[in-house]
């Protein structure tokens, strides 16, 4: 275990990212959420929750995928020595598409807590599942991650019900695990990509022997997280193959009620990964690009014919069988949901999955 105090943090931030692109909280404007960071921004991983989590390291909110270029090509006759009729040849033309390049070099992902470490996993799921994401694999293969654990979890937070270890970032697959305690910035790396992220920046880290404080952060942190309101939050009744069940239920028409279909709960969460695609003419070209799209938008996925989910009862329900009925039923039982809170926090409905969930536990 190695550590380096709180004050040095910043030659720490500045000696990573002499060595990689650094992703992780920045604050800016009384706000804390992922950026890259460079000399003069204020690294923050004393904020528990980041407004978005660090998901666009790996998928980010807008990404192109490739161009496609018009080129000329010469007309045979245009060789010739007929001008007249080269003059009278229309000119062709053919598509050519670029698409962008793959990342190729290493980065850090700084500050994760754990529940979006494990988000990491449920993307994984989707992406780098038959068919492969090649953007999202090459992404992945050269993402280090620094976890850290949560020194207090906060009301809106729920991940143990998921069986997330807020206190011990070791538990998730990361590369390496910290933990914030007083003044200082405990370290411990866990696989080969986090020994050689070690050696980079070894100079600046302690050898220490801290194993009973960090056991002693753990107790606290393990203290907090079962006294929080949803720590005890029961999932049964949801899971894999749970779909009629819950998809014909009578608690959606009373759940959904309010909400204003603003998205706002699907761009905050780290599980979320419905995307869209788009093209738009640019003077060199067609560029391609997808951004996040959202399952609660009423154009979602709307076709020519309009066969959609038509409704907000309908996309509300989507979100909310997504992640606790369909995922579990095609990820061995896996949850969509990391219990991170921030749609707890971020609805402006106040309508969230832990109220789902009541409302069913309530109504069955
Ligand atoms: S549940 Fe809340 S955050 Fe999500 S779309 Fe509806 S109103 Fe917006
Ligand atoms: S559904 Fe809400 S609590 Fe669950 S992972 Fe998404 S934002 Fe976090």
């Amino acid at each position: 275990m190695y550590s380096i105090s709180k004050d040095k943090l910043n030659s720490l931030y500045s000696a990573i990212a002499g060595e990689f692109d650094l992703f992780m909280p920045i604050k800016a404007a009384g706000q804390t959420n992922y950026g890259f960071w460079s000399e003069g921004a204020e690294g923050d991983i004393d904020t528990l929750k980041t407004i978005k989590s660090g998901k666009d390291a790996f998928f980010p909110q807008v990404e192109q995928l490739y161009t496609v270029n018009r080129e000329i090509v010469p007309a045979d006759v245009a060789a010739s020595d007929d001008a007249e009729k080269a003059a009278d040849t229309p000119v062709r033309t053919k598509l050519k598409v670029n698409p962008v390049k793959l990342i190729d070099h290493d980065f850090v992902i700084f500050g994760m807590r754990p529940c979006d470490v494990r988000a990491i996993e449920v993307m994984d799921n989707v992406f780098l599942s038959d068919p492969v994401d090649s953007y999202y694999k090459s992404r992945r293969e050269h993402g280090i991650v620094v976890a850290l654990a949560c020194h207090e979890p906060e009301e809106s937070c729920f991940c143990t019900v998921f069986g997330i270890d807020p206190s011990d970032p070791s538990k998730a697959k990361a590369d390496v695990a910290t933990w914030l305690i007083g003044d200082k910035l405990y370290w411990k790396a866990i696989t080969d990509k986090g020994e050689a992220l070690t050696s980079k920046v070894s100079s600046l880290l302690e050898e220490e022997d801290s194993d009973s404080k960090v056991e002693e952060e753990k107790a606290y942190i393990e203290s907090i997280a079962k006294q929080l309101p949803n720590a005890e939050l029961s999932l049964e009744g949801w899971g894999a193959g749970k779909t009629d069940e819950k998809f014909k239920s009578e608690v959606w028409d009373k759940v959904y009620k309010g909400c204003l279909g603003c998205g706002t709960c699907t761009f905050v969460c780290p599980t979320c990964q419905c995307y869209d695609i788009k093209d738009y003419t640019t003077k060199d070209g067609i560029q391609r690009y997808r951004c996040w799209d959202s399952c609660m938008y009423s154009d979602f996925t709307l076709m020519a014919g309009g066969q959609n989910r038509q409704t907000q009862l309908q996309r509300f329900r989507q979100r909310f069988m997504h992640k606790l009925v369909y995922y579990p039923t095609n990820n061995d039982g896996m949850f969509m949901c990391v219990g991170c809170g921030r749609c707890v926090e971020k609805c402006p409905q106040s309508l969230n999955i832990v109220k789902v969930i009541k409302a069913f536990a309530e109504n069955n």
